[in-house]
């Protein structure tokens, strides 16, 4: 009897042990062929860890600078370099984590990666139920003269999370998805990125984030995300052949070099658009974005554009300032034979102050639904709206937790009569009725 007993206990014993989430270490110091991947005998690359792990294991990555060499490089496949390629996935409930040890900074600098006339893919993640969360990556190259792009972390996978993640001073892309759903990018953070290498060095294609989901790739969102001085544009979806979300993010000085200096498209938020012709791939069912509680400062040509969009998308509560155009709702005819005003747009309660040129334009206001903004109501803005109209806040570090700063800039001034202004959408608000803008008092 007593026998069974045991015998049943380590069964017991076994099954658990073989159900409980390992945990795996990597350092810059650690030895991929020598060591265990305990904390105190780190593996000393992702790329290793990976293959230890299973569906809901965690690898952490202290803190440190990993100086990545060529002979580091996980896959090439002809002109795609991958740096590190995720293609294990976790499962529903037990995603592999690849976490920066709690209060540690890990910074993946690829400044040596420079292979020939390849592009550079930091992170390419091809797998699904994974998270990563506190990694840096600077200095990413570009090599290719002609028209290219390297990225910081390249999504082909699904419900993936992307949290506190930041990519800056390089020359690729900060996050770039193809494929894949319900992927959530959280508070991170791409800025500096400028690619001077290719097409006469304007950084055309070097966007903060882009979102570019293949049919069937619903419910990618983006979340406390903040994009500046990117040379091209801060988010980008053009070619989305579903809903993108964007909600509580911010651009600002997209389009700019550091000095100021003119560079690639300098959008904020390019919400769609397929190009000026029609081709094959344009979907039968034209997507709406939704750009809601985002912020656009300063952004070199517009804050909020649909870039030639055929069809409209949802603008809430947005905040633009000093954009050439905070709204530009341009769009293509359904055969794209002409550019057209606006239509089909949905936009509310939102806050336009002092453009550099125009509040709004290429607006068919009779094709659009468009209320409680204060462009449409109109309502005079003035500094005397705002607590404060300091930019500098806008870059100010994150908060602990990974989420954005507490500011004061463009939060409206008690007396204002942007507060309460706006119409109930569904999202929470305080007082009698939803303030303007992305900052409810
Ligand atoms: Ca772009
Ligand atoms: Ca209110």
């Amino acid at each position: 009897m007593q026998k069974h007993f045991l015998i049943l206990f380590a069964f017991c014993f076994l099954f658990v042990v073989e159900n409980e989430a390992k945990v795996y270490y990597v350092a810059v110091a650690g030895n991929d062929s020598a060591n265990s991947g305990a904390i105190k005998s780190p593996f000393a690359t992702i790329t290793y860890a990976q293959k230890m792990v299973e569906a809901g294991d965690t690898i952490y990555i202290r803190g440190g600078i990993y100086k990545m060499s060529e002979n580091q490089i996980a896959h090439i496949s002809r002109i795609w370099v991958y740096v590190h390629l995720l293609n294990k996935s976790g499962a529903p409930g037990k995603r592999i984590n690849y976490w920066a040890y709690p209060d540690e900074h890990p910074v993946f600098d690829l400044e040596n990666i420079k292979p020939i006339n390849q592009r550079v893919f930091a992170f390419d993640i091809t797998g699904s139920w994974i998270h990563l969360k506190g990694l840096e990556v600077i200095h990413t190259q570009v090599t290719i003269k002609s028209h290219t792009q390297s990225e910081c972390f390249h999504n082909e996978g699904s419900n993936n999370i992307y949290e506190q993640l930041s990519m800056h001073d390089g020359q690729a892309i900060g996050f770039f998805l193809t494929k894949g759903s319900n992927n959530l990018i959280l508070n991170c953070d791409a800025y500096r990125n400028w690619d001077y290498v290719s097409e006469n060095g304007k950084g055309g294609n070097t966007d903060g984030f882009g979102c570019h989901p293949q049919p069937g790739g619903k419910g990618n969102v983006f979340r406390g995300c903040r994009a500046w001085f990117n040379s091209d544009d801060g988010y980008d979806c053009i070619r989305a052949y579903e809903t993108v979300t964007f909600d509580h993010c911010w651009a600002f000085y997209n389009g700019y070099s550091t000095q100021f200096q003119d560079l690639g498209d300098g959008n904020g938020f390019k919400a769609g658009g397929w190009g000026l012709v029609k081709d094959r791939r344009v979907p039968d069912t034209i997507p709406m974005h939704f750009i809601q509680f985002c912020v656009a400062v300063k952004n070199r040509a517009n804050g909020f554009y649909s870039n030639h969009q055929p069809g409209g998308s949802y603008w809430y509560n947005n905040s633009a300032y000093l954009n050439g155009t905070d709204f530009n709702m341009l769009n293509r005819t359904a055969d794209f034979t002409a550019d057209v005003q606006g239509y089909g747009h949905v936009l509310k309660n939102n806050l336009s102050f002092a453009p550099r040129t125009y509040q709004t334009e290429w607006i068919d206001t009779t094709k659009c639904t468009i209320t409680n903004n204060t462009f449409s109501i109109p309502l005079k803005v003035s500094k005397s709206d705002f607590v404060s109209l300091n930019e500098s806040q806008l870059s100010a570090p994150r908060k602990v937790d990974g989420s954005l700063p507490d500011i004061t800039f463009m939060h409206l001034k008690k007396g204002s009569k942007l507060i309460d202004a706006g119409t109930d959408i569904g999202f929470q608000f305080t007082g009698k009725k939803p303030d303007l803008g992305a900052f409810e008092q």
